[in-house]
Parts: C-alpha cells; structure tokens; sequence
C-alpha cells in the first residue's frame, strides 16, 4: 500500500502492542501520520518511535484508557488542537475474558464491557463528530472478532463485547455514509498477540489463571497467525470500505456458518 495513505492522520488504540502495533506500521508504512494511543504509554511511545523509522512523515504516541470517558475526551481535544482530524480513526485496545457464565462475576462483566465496548463507544462518538464537523469524510475501523458471530461456551462476555461491536459498526455505518464516513468492523479469529498474557479467566484462582494463560498461549503461538496480516485487512478494508471483514480461515468458515 506504498503512499496510498500518504498525507493521511491515522489514529490506532491499542497501538503497544499486537494488531494495532502491527497496524501502526503498515499505515505508516503506506504514508501516513501517526496517533499511537495505548493505556502503557512506554508501549505506546515505542510504537510511535518505530512507525516513524518504517515510513510515517510524523508519529506521536498518546497514552489514554479508552474505557475512562474523561480521559477519551480529553485525548480527542489535544488530538484535534495539535495534530488536527483524523482520518481513519482504528478503535482497536481489547482484553480478553475466559469462563462459562455462571462463572463471570459482574466485575469481569463490566470490566470486558467497559474496555471491548465502551472504548469504541466512546472512540467513535468523540471522533465521528469532529470528522462530521469538519465534511471532508473519513473513515473508523472497529475491532470485533470472529467472536462475534461464534457462540461459544467459553466466552460469553468476551462474545457479547464484540457482537455489541459489530452490530454498532453497522448501526454507524448506515448513519455515518450520509457523511462519507466509511465503518467496518474486522473480524479476526486467533491472531499471535500478547492478549493471551493479560486475559482473564472467570472463576479461577490465581495460581490457576498462570497455567491456563499458559496453555492458551500454546494454542495462539502454535496457529501463529501474524497480527501484520490482520492490519494488512485493515488497510485494505479501508481502501474498499468494506463493512464486515473476517480475518484468519476460522474466522471465515464462521462467517459462513453463522449466514
Ligand atoms: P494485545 O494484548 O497484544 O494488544 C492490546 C493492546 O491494547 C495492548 O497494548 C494494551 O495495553 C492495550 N489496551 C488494553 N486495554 C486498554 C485500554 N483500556 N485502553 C487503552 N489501551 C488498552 O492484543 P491484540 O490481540 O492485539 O488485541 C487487539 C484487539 O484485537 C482487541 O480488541 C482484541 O479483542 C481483538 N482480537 C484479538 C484476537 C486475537 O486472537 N489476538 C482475535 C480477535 C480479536
């Protein structure tokens, strides 16, 4: 995608680490300015450091918890006074949540809910407003999941976050088109990150959440689907403003299942 965001504002949460690190790169590998935005600002400022060595003419890393509604809008003023409107706006920051549902406390519900879903809500209300303000389009990139279409025992608030996710990024997307606003949420299956060290698992001690981390992390490395591939997904669903993109074959197979 040589140039083909060159002149572009590209602003990606989640961006120390994983899919939205790898989605730093490849933006500023396509030309574009850079807006890392991670809750681990040493995560965050190294992320910006690199996209710059990769090919960004600028990268700035900004730390911010997406689930905290003040600093989300305190973070979309500085990026509208100092770097100006984004353009593509990637609502990307996760964590993961494991456990049957007897088992999730309302804790971990509102915990997975307040990152997976009302960090997008948030991401896309501050920065759809200032794209619509200023009429020049734009476009927003959600990370669902393949989740999100896949019922599953195991991950029913992690599920719920994301179908939630989905379901926005299209409600978004017939209501933003009116403004040439492109929305389209990505839908990856297992992807090698980091989310299997930090995840949690409902209903387990902690000595017990060490070994199940563990194992799934076995799983991950061993699928070791590159998160360079799902931003390369990204990049593209934006350039054909794709609405519903499944990224990795189980994500696809799930798809066609769920029609
Ligand atoms: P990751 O753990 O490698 O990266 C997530 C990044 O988000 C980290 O840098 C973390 O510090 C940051 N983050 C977490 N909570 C945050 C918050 N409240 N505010 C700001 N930053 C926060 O994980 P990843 O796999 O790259 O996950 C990225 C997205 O992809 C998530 O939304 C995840 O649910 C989704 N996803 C991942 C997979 C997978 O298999 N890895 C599959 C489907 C969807």
């Amino acid at each position: 995608y040589a140039e083909r965001f060159a002149g572009q504002l590209v602003l990606v949460t989640g961006a120390g680490s994983g899919i939205g690190r790898a989605t730093s790169f490849a933006f500023a590998e396509a030309g574009a300015c850079v807006i890392a935005v991670d809750r681990d600002a040493e995560a965050a400022g190294r992320t910006a450091e690199l996209s710059r060595l990769v090919g960004a003419p600028d990268a700035w890393a900004e730390t911010a918890d997406v689930s905290d509604e003040q600093a989300m809008e305190k973070l979309a003023a500085r990026v509208a006074a100092e770097y100006g409107v984004v353009d593509v706006l990637v609502n990307n920051a996760g964590i993961g949540l494991s456990g049957s549902f007897l088992d999730t406390s309302t804790e971990d519900w509102r915990k997975v809910l307040d990152v997976n879903l009302w960090g997008v809500i948030h991401g896309c209300r501050l920065f759809a407003q200032q794209m619509v303000d200023r009429g020049q389009g734009g476009h927003i990139v959600n990370t669902a999941s393949a989740a999100a279409y896949q019922p599953s025992r195991a991950l029913p608030a992690y599920s719920t976050s994301k179908a939630a996710v989905l379901m926005l990024s299209e409600c978004l997307r017939a209501e933003l088109s009116a403004h040439d606003i492109g929305v389209t949420a990505i839908c990856p299956g297992l992807v090698n990150t980091n989310i299997t060290a930090t995840a949690r698992f409902a209903g387990v001690s902690d000595s017990e959440q060490e070994r199940l981390r563990a194992r799934s992390s076995r799983l991950y490395r061993i699928r070791n689907y590159p998160p360079e591939k799902v931003a390369d997904a990204v990049l593209g669903a934006v350039l054909r403003n794709a609405a519903v993109v499944p990224v990795t074959p189980e994500a696809r197979g799930a798809q066609l299942l769920a029609r």
